[in-house]
């Protein structure tokens, strides 16, 4: 029996964490056993792996997410003064990846019930410099990508779906990574499969493949159909500033072994946000993640909501709480304009004010598919014992 005056957990359970087994452990040791641990063959066979998963016809691997967003921005030929509408809940990353390329991110505000960027704000924003769009499918809940595949077709924009949340959903019964011009996947460890480090572009579209080979390898081409010349069979030649954003084969070997299991990652999330959600929707204060009827998310993170009127406190002190707790919550994410680097690039606060009251309330509570039945308990008690605490009578 556990005391009012201690905490739940004595040491604190992590928002996210990997899934590693033995299976996965050999798959990386073969690789250091063989011939290839970079530019080796298991590249190309986790590429292959994830297009077909996700209903794509061209995967290209990268060292991380973040630097396959910039790879997908430079195939979108977007170039300073390009503006490039994102949502201000998300990632640094979803609004550096066009920095990096010169480009100006422009905030959409989020939709009050999904949290994800809303379409109607997006075709406000929309200007004679708009390029792309970058939607995030924030938690793992699809964004409406139906929807705003219509909006950039109208305005001839690239899709760009950041999906870092989303391997393994589904929208309207078809995969994510088969709706947008190119779709990001990212494999850090908090993520549903891991390579450690590690990213992936997926597209239908073969000149953006053919983009991303080339700045994921210094710009570089040995491929005789390109060559402007060929001097000999050492040949090769550079046609544009690329970088070197290769994944390592020791990483892609990791990628395959954790992809057959995808589908026990995404349901054991599932079960545990379905506990989550009757243990909290009957609770006053708390608002529970929205579920659409036409999509599936595959729950990266579960996300509730401190309704401010009906606690003594604010949010800093609710999430202090829950730490005190021994639960590791996290806030996902501050909105990205807030940030001083863009606040210096002139971007104002109160951009988006459905942004801003989302992120004065919201809280993000552990989830990941090695989270034992106790795990799970244990949070839900904390929450319990804090709302308890800290709801107004
Ligand atoms: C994790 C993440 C990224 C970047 O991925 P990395 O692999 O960490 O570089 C981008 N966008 C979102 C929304 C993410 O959660």
């Amino acid at each position: 029996m556990t005391l009012e005056h201690e905490p739940v957990r004595s040491s604190m359970l992590p928002y996210g964490q990997q899934s590693i087994d033995e299976e996965d452990i050999q798959a990386v040791v073969e690789v250091l056993r063989g011939d290839f641990i970079t530019q080796g063959p298991s590249i190309a066979k986790f590429e292959q792996q994830i297009a077909n998963r996700t209903g794509a016809s061209y995967a290209v691997a990268f060292t991380n997410g973040t630097a396959a967003l910039h790879g997908a921005c430079y195939a979108a030929e977007i170039g300073p003064g390009d503006e490039v509408i994102t949502s201000p809940i998300t990632f640094l990353a979803s609004a550096n990846c066009v920095r990096y390329q010169g480009g100006i991110p422009v905030f959409a505000d989020i939709d009050e019930a999904t949290y994800n960027i809303n379409p109607d704000k997006i075709k406000e924003k929309i200007s004679p410099k708009t390029k792309a769009i970058i939607p995030v499918d924030f938690s793992g809940q699809p964004v409406e990508i139906e929807k705003i595949m219509k909006i950039a077709a109208q305005h001839g924009l690239v899709v760009i779906e950041d999906a870092a949340h989303s391997l393994g959903a589904s929208y309207k019964g078809k995969p994510i990574g088969s709706w947008a011009d190119m779709t990001m996947f990212s494999f850090h460890p908090v993520k549903h499969i891991t390579t450690g480090e590690g990213g992936i572009i997926v597209t239908n579209n073969e000149i953006y493949y053919k983009r991303l080979l080339l700045f994921r390898n210094h710009g570089m081409t040995k491929d005789p159909e390109d060559l402007m010349y060929n001097e000999g069979p050492w040949y090769y030649e550079m046609h544009d500033l690329g970088y070197n954003y290769r994944m390592t084969d020791m990483q892609a070997a990791l990628g395959s072994s954790q992809l057959h299991k995808l589908d026990s990652f995404v349901e054991a999330r599932r079960k545990i946000a379905c506990i989550y959600n009757e243990a909290f929707a009957e609770i006053e204060g708390l608002v529970i993640p929205y579920q659409a009827d036409d999509s599936a998310s595959s729950w990266h993170l579960y996300v509730i909501q401190w309704k401010p009127e009906y606690f003594t406190v604010d949010r800093k002190v609710l999430f202090e709480a829950m730490r005190d707790e021994g639960i590791g919550v996290h806030v996902h994410y501050i909105p990205v304009y807030k940030q001083p680097y863009y606040q210096s690039l002139g971007y104002d606060m109160d951009k988006c004010p459905v942004a801003e009251r989302y992120y004065a309330t919201a809280m993000t509570l552990p989830l990941y598919p090695k989270m034992t039945d106790q795990d799970v308990y244990d949070v839900i008690s904390a929450v319990k014992k804090v709302v308890l605490k800290y709801r107004k009578s």
